[in-house]
């Protein structure tokens, strides 16, 4: 799903309003930019991550697309409350400039990556990835 984001940022560039309208940050689509520098952090995490679940990657670290939306929260148009970030099987991860560094947040959306899923599987939990 590798085009599903930029897809999707044409869309929010020109889609009807009513579709966007869902919450005051409903237009992060249009305002969702690449990150241009990943953090040293990311690959530090998504390492620690591997030996902590045991769990082979099923998506290359390099693969993964990284975008930024200003502010703390977004709205994403499937879901009804606001996010801090978002894995998309691109893989894409989208992320709130406030939580770009929260290592939680974004080792959540890595495990996201690291299994190639947007279900959450028990080893969210058992990491401590679930509820943040
Ligand atoms: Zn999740």
């Amino acid at each position: 799903m590798r085009t599903y984001l930029p897809i999707l940022l044409l869309l929010g560039a020109c889609a009807p309003t009513a579709q966007l309208t869902l919450s005051p940050s409903g237009d992060w689509l249009s305002r969702a930019a690449p990150l241009t520098s990943v953090p040293d952090e990311y690959r530090q995490w998504w390492d620690s991550l591997g030996v902590a679940c045991k769990c082979e990657a099923k998506t290359p670290f390099e693969s993964i697309a990284f975008y930024r939306v200003p502010g703390a929260y977004f709205h994403f148009p499937t879901r009804r409350e606001l996010s801090r970030a978002i894995y998309l099987e691109g893989p894409d991860i989208v992320i709130a400039d406030h939580w770009l560094l929260d290592r939680r947040v974004v080792e959540h959306e890595l495990l996201h990556a690291r299994l190639h899923s947007e279900q959450h599987s028990p080893l969210f939990r058992q990491l401590g990835l679930l509820s943040y």
